[in-house]
């Protein structure tokens, strides 16, 4: 299974991307959790982009197709991928799917996790997590000003691709699961 979670900031991809990954038995690549563990291990690319991260700006696509390159291939070798937080601009969805399409491994589906900016704000306000991008409302602003800009245009993109699937995501996060699962069921080869 290759699957796509679209969502603003606070919709649930991560607790989504990590159940389905194990619900399908392929990896799950959280783009921003790759950013944050370079960030934190200090590598090269880790220094490049901790400032874009920490003011919740997009960093740049050719530092993000770095860092998501090679774990993305590798998922694929594994037998798929949940990919969470990329693409994130028509840009990185127009050259990811360039690259996967020749290789017949182009997402089957992209999920879009529905909330609204309300939603979205008082979970990222509950959660913290010991992320700093999420305790600032400064920042939190600018990441739904991003998703709005930047990365609600993917949604057109992948209904003119026929397969985007859009979900309720304010329901509780089991519901969430079950209503993914079922869009996708027609997906499953028995
Ligand atoms: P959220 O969806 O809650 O904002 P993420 O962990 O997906 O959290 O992303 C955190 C930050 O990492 C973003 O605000 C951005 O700075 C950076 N980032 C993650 N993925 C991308 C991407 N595909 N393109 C550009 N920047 C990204």
């Amino acid at each position: 299974m290759r699957l796509v979670l679209l969502g603003a900031p606070g919709s649930g991809k991560g607790t989504q991307g990590v159940a389905l990954a194990e619900h399908f038995g392929v990896p799950h690549v959280s783009s921003g959790d790759l950013l944050r563990m370079h960030v934190a291990d200090g590598t090269e690319l880790g220094l490049e982009v901790a400032e874009y991260v920490s003011k919740g700006e997009l960093v740049p696509d050719d530092l993000v197709l770095r860092v998501i390159g090679e774990t993305v291939i590798a998922a694929i070798e594994f037998g798929g991928y949940v990919l969470d937080g990329f693409p994130r601009t028509l840009d990185q969805a127009e050259r990811g799917y360039q690259l996967a399409a020749t290789a017949g491994t182009a997402a089957e589906a992209a999920i879009f996790l529905s909330v609204s900016d309300e939603v979205a704000r008082r979970r990222l306000g509950a959660r913290a997590e010991g992320r700093s991008d999420d305790a600032d409302p400064v920042v939190i602003e600018r990441r739904l000003q991003l998703f709005h800009e930047e990365t609600a245009p993917l949604l057109t993109h992948y209904e003119k691709r026929g397969i985007m699937v859009t979900i309720d995501a304010t329901q509780p996060s089991d519901a969430v699961l079950v209503a993914i699962l079922l869009a996708l069921a027609p997906l499953e080869t028995p």
